[in-house]
């Protein structure tokens, strides 16, 4: 892979020898793959998703809850990573696949793009039947999900910040909500509307929006944003409070940091979920009692 440009950071770095600002090289870094129930229920059906956690992330947002595979640690590695061949995540996505996963769940996948391409489309050849989903920070370009037209079946990204100061301040990404809404248009564009088979989510887009504490009017602007861009039918959302405290670090924006070292209110989060009702989405909320450590995944267990 030469001269990368596959998410908006654009670092144009050849990976072959060298890191880009995700901290990747071209080598498939996994730190977790397990059947996961904790998603939304559309799409941990039956066993579960099937969920393989890729390590690096193009965004790196202060408060991130998996952060110890999102970033390298002191010793340059990303916790219980293990390399993979695209031959052997072929043969896992199968693995899962017999084990009962209702999908093959890409967690923060952009980085690896052509190669989750090429696995799928090797395990395709070997029955791999499941949805594909794209499991991402929503820090993408157009250009990239067009790349994954006939992979992909289902999004589920997030839309995080609808102002650039806090996407600078909390993300280092002033342009977030520039690419995340053109590369959410796409994907509805391409797969379309939600489609079940029974319970199970097989083609659509869901979008993940997190309440932040002290972040309320940003909120309010991201589903005014999604409502003014006519996709309040097109898309299922999943409205969440687990925002939690114990991962923040260092952000510089000292007013900011004060709010975001407690959890949300219930009327943070209810005045939301309120004001999603009322513009017509329809989707998910979540329990505040979700706001706890012990719904992070442990790391560097390829068990399942
Ligand atoms: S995927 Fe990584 S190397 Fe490529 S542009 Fe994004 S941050 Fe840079």
């Amino acid at each position: 892979m030469s001269l990368c440009t596959l998410c908006p950071r654009s670092c144009s770095v050849d990976r072959s020898i060298t890191a880009g600002r995700c901290g990747c090289t071209d080598e498939i870094k996994i730190s977790r793959i397990m059947l996961h129930k904790w998603e939304e229920p559309c799409i941990c059906t039956g066993a579960g998703s099937g969920a393989v956690f890729f390590c690096g992330c193009p965004l790196g947002c202060v408060y991130c809850q998996n952060s110890a595979i999102s970033r390298k640690s002191a010793n340059g590695a990303f916790e219980g990573e293990k390399s993979y061949s695209v031959t052997e995540l072929a043969r896992e996505f199968l693995h899962l696949q017999e084990k009962g996963a209702c999908n093959i769940d890409l967690v923060s996948p952009t980085q690896y793009t052509p190669q989750i391409i090429e696995a799928v489309r090797l395990a395709k050849n070997e029955g791999l039947t499941l949805p594909i989903v794209w499991n991402t920070g929503g820090y993408e370009t157009a250009e990239n999900i067009r790349r994954l037209d006939g992979t992909v079946s289902v999004y589920l990204t997030d839309m995080k910040y609808r102002d650039s100061e806090l996407s600078r301040a909390l993300s280092n990404a002033p342009d977030y909500y520039d690419h995340a809404i053109a590369s959410l248009l796409e994907m509805v564009r391409r797969v379309g509307k939600p489609v079940f088979e029974g319970d199970r989510l097989t083609k659509g887009v869901i979008v993940r929006h997190l309440v932040l504490p002290g972040c309320r009017h940003d909120s309010k602007a991201v589903l005014e944003s999604l409502a003014n861009a006519g996709l309040a039918d097109s898309i299922v959302l999943s409205l969440m409070s687990q925002y939690t405290p114990d991962f923040f670090s260092g952000c510089t924006d000292e007013k900011l940091s004060r709010s975001m070292r407690r959890r949300v209110t219930s009327f943070e989060y209810d005045s939301i979920a309120a004001l999603a009702d009322s513009l017509g989405f329809a989707g998910y909320g979540q329990e505040r009692s979700s706001a706890e450590t012990k719904y992070t995944p442990t790391w560097g267990n390829f068990e399942y």
